[in-house]
């Protein structure tokens, strides 16, 4: 069969965060890369019941940038639903998704049982996207491989991992497809940031026809010192009002992050030594794979850090139910650092309905806060909160922590397109809110002068 132009369609994270879905069709075959979860606003995360764009029979591959759901999320999905092929990604990315998918259907059964429970479900009854299993058996796809290797696929579609400084096993992929001519694209997936304190920073852009860069905090600049101040005085005021300070934090590692700042912080002197609470078992399942990684000298971790720098000194890991609960009595001073990042769901929401009334409390917001999620409206600083079924007073301190972020901001990700060889003919702009994207693809093609574009969602282009 005579092969049609390549084409790239961006099935998801077009003019928003989340929901990373780009499929490459070349020489007649089909490579999914990343294939996420919508997650934050209703209107976007309805679209995780649409039935998926092409079907997943007919993908012939798909490749990972990193764990993180809103890139693995739908994996259990889509296996279930007839993807019979490889799931390629990185070793590490393989051992955090083994940590998240399986969990991601586990809660949302327990939500849709919750829901049939409650009567609140909009059908009857309320059904999980998927199943803890489902999320077990998507795992058995899995083919590691590792950081700067090549791997060839169907259609003769190569793939190179590169270090991408986002979170453990994250990488930018150039993928190369033969087709009539041979083409080079460049995902960054999710960029990190040059000074992750844990990761090494990101490999420089190599030479691409097409780049697909994400745009989380493309109008934003983060500024580290300042974070860190902000983040280390709210923690001594509150410590000294006697107050409990919940971090809600993305399991995979933001925590990590968290527990290297107060670490350095308490052993400055900056911050008293309080108890730190990780009460998330996936957290802590994490924080062994980090810990692992960095034990075992891995070429993705930073020179010179050790397990210990995760360590705070007081660190007190929260395993069971139970125990979560026992928590909602105690008394500050004390941090506690649950998930989820965006209070959209977990063991956050008892700590948040518990510790929000009480203005000697703090909260710090140390992630992205998508739209239309409890986080962002604490955020931008709304009176009540609903959680569990009840309205929340808001009374005590909400610190927005941005520098925290593991995603590159504006000077940083323009700094990283300027090292690739040569100007790609376009440049796509995804995983932004419109306003982030917009303001990227502006500074791209005023600083670079690239030819720039937002995509639309399922846009597809051709790249020959
Ligand atoms: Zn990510």
């Amino acid at each position: 069969m005579k092969s049609s132009a390549p084409t790239l369609r961006f099935m998801g994270a077009a003019g928003t965060v989340t929901g990373s879905r780009f499929l490459l069709t070349c020489d007649n075959t089909r490579t999914l890369f990343d294939c996420g979860l919508f997650q934050g606003l209703k209107e976007l995360r309805l679209r995780n019941w649409d039935p998926f764009p092409v079907e997943p029979g007919a993908i012939d591959r798909v490749v990972l940038t990193h764990a993180h759901l809103d890139h693995s999320g739908y994996l259990p999905a889509l296996c279930r639903d007839g993807y019979r092929g490889k799931i390629v990604a990185t070793a590490a990315t393989h051992s955090l998704c083994g940590i998240l998918l399986p969990d991601s259907g586990h809660l949302q059964e327990e939500e849709a049982e919750y829901a049939n429970r409650k009567g609140y479900s909009k059908h009857a009854p309320a059904r999980p996207l998927y199943t803890e299993k489902d999320g077990l058996d998507a795992l058995e796809h899995f083919a590691p491989v590792a950081h700067e290797s090549a791997v060839e696929g169907p259609g003769g579609v190569r793939v190179n991992f590169r270090y991408a400084g986002h979170i453990l096993g994250s990488a930018s992929l150039l993928v190369e497809c033969e087709g009539r001519q041979r083409r080079r694209l460049l995902f960054s997936g999710d960029l990190g940031r040059p000074l992750h304190p844990i990761l090494r920073p990101p490999s420089p852009a190599p030479e691409a026809d097409v780049i697909v860069v994400e745009s989380t905090y493309g109008d934003r600049r983060h500024d580290d010192e300042a974070s860190l101040n902000l983040f280390g005085e709210t923690i001594a005021r509150a410590a000294e009002r006697g107050g409990v300070i919940v971090i809600p934090s993305f399991a995979v590692d933001r925590t990590e992050v968290v527990l290297f700042h107060l670490r350095r912080l308490i052993r400055g002197g900056r911050v008293p030594p309080i108890p730190v609470y990780v009460d998330s078992p996936m957290a802590l399942a994490t924080l062994q794979v980090y810990q692992r990684e960095i034990a075992s000298g891995c070429p993705e971790i930073r020179a010179g850090i050790t397990p210990d720098d995760l360590d705070p000194g007081d660190l007190r890991e929260i395993r069971s139910v139970d125990e979560s609960i026992a928590l909602n009595f105690e008394q500050g001073p004390m941090i506690i650092i649950s998930a989820s990042g965006m209070a959209t769901g977990g063991r956050v929401l008892h700590h948040l309905a518990a510790r929000l009334g009480d203005e000697r409390n703090a909260v710090i917001l140390v992630g992205y806060q998508a739209e239309g999620t409890r986080g962002r409206r604490l955020l931008e600083g709304e009176p009540t909160i609903k959680m569990l079924g009840r309205y929340i007073a808001v009374r005590a301190q909400i610190v927005n922590v941005a520098g925290f972020s593991v995603h590159s901001d504006q000077p940083e990700t323009l700094a990283w397109l300027k090292t690739a060889p040569r100007a790609p003919e376009v440049c796509y702009v995804v995983h932004g809110d419109p306003a982030a994207a917009r303001a990227l693809r502006d500074a791209i093609a005023r600083e670079l002068r690239w030819n720039a574009v937002v995509p639309r969602h399922l846009e597809q282009v051709r790249i020959d």
